[in-house]
């Protein structure tokens, strides 16, 4: 059965998935390959405050419920631990990994507008809206989602493709970065991918999009293609940036990530012809 998200805090099942979002992953148990959540119980002795619970939607006839990690700096006790997302691919099927995403968003939302930015009064929930409404000014505040491109910029069959600086020599990938204050995402494209390797892009083509929840973006990916300009990186963004052939190439990222399908369609068209 498919995730139904809702808005609505009210209840429509006896049994819960409850996603505890502890700062380094979801809360959650090893029994073999399978990845088991605490129950009800185990939520209150793991000393989650319930009221904190945030519902999601629905999930295989229970109610998806998600709430923070009550103290950051308490370890969270065995058998349970918190699970990065990046791990998770391989104990979760796509729809579970993509309602965790959801929980790990909402837990970022949730912990960073408890107060009113305009006045300071603690907020309150808004039922049947993704919202928290100050009681005192009447400022509502909606989930933040943090737009970025991602893109694949080709010369003919060669790809551009770079390594980040925080992560330098690990796997090349494609170029990305967020969009700024009165830009449009095309604009933005160009002037990352100049910025990052000095390079000059046109022909921006959109590809698809993915929502990642670290903690709050949403990837908007584009191929575009090399009308000018020679590799020169910004060290402080990347380690390095090559033009790549599809027969030649580096560690890229693993499945499941928006840049991982662009560089597998980039291949797939190269290798067609
Ligand atoms: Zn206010």
């Amino acid at each position: 059965m498919a995730f139904v998200p809702s808005t609505s805090t009210g209840y429509e099942h006896d049994r819960r998935t409850w996603l505890v979002v502890h700062p380094k992953g979801v809360v959650g148990r090893l029994d073999g390959d399978r990845l088991v959540f605490p129950t009800d119980e185990e939520v209150s002795a793991l000393g989650v405050a319930t009221t904190e619970a945030y519902r999601l939607g629905t999930l295989d006839g229970t109610d998806v419920v998600t709430a923070p990690w009550p103290d950051p700096s308490r370890r969270v006790p065995a058998p349970f631990e918190p699970h990065g997302l990046r791990s998770l691919a391989a104990f979760l099927d796509g729809d579970l990994f993509g309602v965790v995403g959801r929980a790990m968003h909402t837990c970022d939302w949730l912990t960073t507008s408890r107060f009113c930015g305009r006045c300071g009064a603690a907020t309150a929930r808004v039922d049947g809206e993704r919202c928290v409404v100050c009681p005192s000014c009447a400022l509502r505040v909606y989930p933040r989602i943090s737009p970025a491109i991602i893109t694949l910029v080709r010369k003919g069959d060669l790809a551009l493709l770079a390594s980040n600086a925080k992560f330098p020599g690990v796997f090349y990938s494609t170029l990305a970065g967020f969009a700024d204050i009165g830009e449009s995402l095309e604009e933005t494209l160009v002037r990352e991918v100049k910025e990052e390797t000095g390079v000059s892009v046109a022909n921006v083509r959109y590809f698809g999009s993915q929502p990642w929840p670290f903690p709050n973006s949403l990837m908007i990916g584009f191929t575009a293609e090399w009308v000018g300009g020679e590799i020169a990186i910004d060290p402080t963004e990347i380690s390095d940036a090559k033009w790549f052939a599809a027969d030649a190439l580096p560690m890229i990222p693993p499945p499941l990530s928006i840049a991982r399908k662009l560089i597998d369609a980039w291949i797939a068209d190269v290798t067609r012809r």
